[in-house]
């Protein structure tokens, strides 16, 4: 068993993820020493669209991320299509007056993992298999997955960044179903290697039918992104039909009997041919205590605000940062440290969690009521977004200065 000493203080962070690779850079620089454990063999490096709104870039920048840009394409439209490819005009991202950066998921892990300082290995293949805290330390059992061997090591701290279904929340908080709140979601999202046919490389599309959509996010330099959202009563089952028939099967059965059109059908037999793609339910994670003693979750693993608030990379990003520097504010005193970090994150995390309600009904409608009111917020939005008083009046709200402001303010 290695001991901890006072002037090597360790932290064992759990998950290679966004949020554990920054927080690795954000505790080095704070003085403290990261031992990085990853589940999966390698990186993950492959991606999705992700928009990475102001408090999640000012993180990056003051962390160290080098590279993150905005890869909105020029003259970038998104159009609100139907299934015989007629269009009229939608509503992207792009078109939010200092609205986020887009980018993929590939982007932020890569600028992540080439921050790390030279000391900071990752050992993957490796998952914690139990953890017990005493006033000095905690005490992880290892175990190394291609080897079958298992350690206990001590470190000073445990940083559970280890995604939505956490391994460290379940072993220090308890089972998943306590912290899993199910919004009856699927999605399924992946690159493709090329734009969908009658799409420009600058144009985005999205198709909105009851119960089901489809996104395709364009980039400037790289194919698009595609995004399958669909409503499901029971997660649980849905993930068994997909297994039994494969996902792109089960992606047709879902979007039809209609046929598919071009844009869906050329989506879904790319899928066929890759084995980069996420199929999930969507699920939000709450947990009333993000540390307990020498423990602290972060991430997804802590707040998980699913993909439609389009919050979960940028609040990982703030959140590895502001730990780094409530722990580099508080040298002595773990306690401090941590409560003021959960304190000081709370508010924002709790707005960025109750937008993913309203934003859900702007991706996927589950009634017409639900869909007269995404053309509506389209159609006002797009009015708004002509308007820098209007704008101006935007800017101004509490929302708005969350997600674009500096979280870790109070400790830079
Ligand atoms: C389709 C989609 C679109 C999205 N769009 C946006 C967006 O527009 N803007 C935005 O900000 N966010 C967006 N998100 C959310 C964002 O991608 C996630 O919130 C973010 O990537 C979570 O990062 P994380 O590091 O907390 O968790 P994860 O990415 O889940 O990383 C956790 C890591 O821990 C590892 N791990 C798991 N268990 C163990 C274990 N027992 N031991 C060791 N390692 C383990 C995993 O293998 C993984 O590498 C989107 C998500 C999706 C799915």
């Amino acid at each position: 068993m290695t001991q901890a000493s006072s002037d090597t203080r360790r932290a064992l962070i759990v998950g290679a993820g966004i949020a554990g690779l920054a927080a690795a850079s954000a505790l080095a620089k704070a003085g403290w020493q990261p031992v990085v454990i990853e589940r999966a063999a390698q990186r993950r490096r492959g991606g999705y669209f992700i928009a990475m709104f102001g408090c999640g870039r000012t993180a990056a920048n003051r962390i160290g991320l080098q590279g993150i840009r905005n890869r909105v394409p020029d003259r970038a439209h998104t159009y609100l299509v139907d299934r015989a490819a007629n269009r009229r005009p939608g509503l992207g991202f792009q078109d939010v007056p200092n609205g986020p950066w887009m980018m993929l998921r590939g982007d932020v892990e890569r600028s992540a993992f080439d921050a790390l300082p030279d000391q900071v290995a990752i050992r993957f293949s490796t998952t914690p298999t139990a953890l017990t805290q005493d006033g000095e330390g905690v005490a992880v059992t290892l175990l190394n997955t291609q080897t079958g061997e298992s350690a206990v090591e001590r470190f000073d701290l445990v940083v559970g960044a280890d995604g939505i279904r956490s391994t460290v929340r379940q072993l220090a908080w308890g089972p998943h179903e306590n912290y899993l709140n199910r919004l009856g979601f699927m999605i399924c999202a992946f690159e493709l290697p090329e734009s969908l046919p009658g799409l420009k490389q600058q144009e985005g599309a999205i198709l909105s039918e009851p119960g089901r959509s489809f996104w395709v996010f364009p980039f400037a330099d790289h194919a698009p992104t595609v995004l399958f959202s669909y409503h499901a009563d029971d997660v649980d089952a849905e993930r068994a039909r997909a297994k039994q028939v494969g996902v792109a099967q089960r992606l047709r059965q879902v979007y039809g009997p209609e046929p598919l059109g071009d844009l869906m059908g050329a989506a879904i037999e790319h899928l066929e041919n890759t084995d980069e793609f996420l199929f999930d339910s969507v699920e939000q994670v709450t947990v009333d205590h993000w540390h307990d003693g020498r423990v602290v979750l972060l991430g997804d693993a802590a707040w998980c605000p699913t993909l439609y608030s389009g919050m979960g990379a940028t609040s990982g990003l703030a959140g590895a940062d502001a730990l780094g520097l409530a722990l580099a504010k508080y040298p002595d005193d773990l306690e401090t440290a941590l409560s003021k970090w959960e304190e000081t994150l709370r508010p924002a995390i709790a707005d960025f969690q109750k937008s993913a309600y309203p934003m859900r009904e702007l991706f996927t409608q589950t009634s017409p009521q639900e869909q007269r009111k995404q053309t509506f917020t389209i159609a006002l939005r797009r009015f708004m977004f002509r308007f820098p008083l209007l704008m101006k009046l935007m800017m101004r709200s509490k929302s708005f200065q969350l997600r674009n402001g500096d979280l870790a303010a109070d400790f830079a």
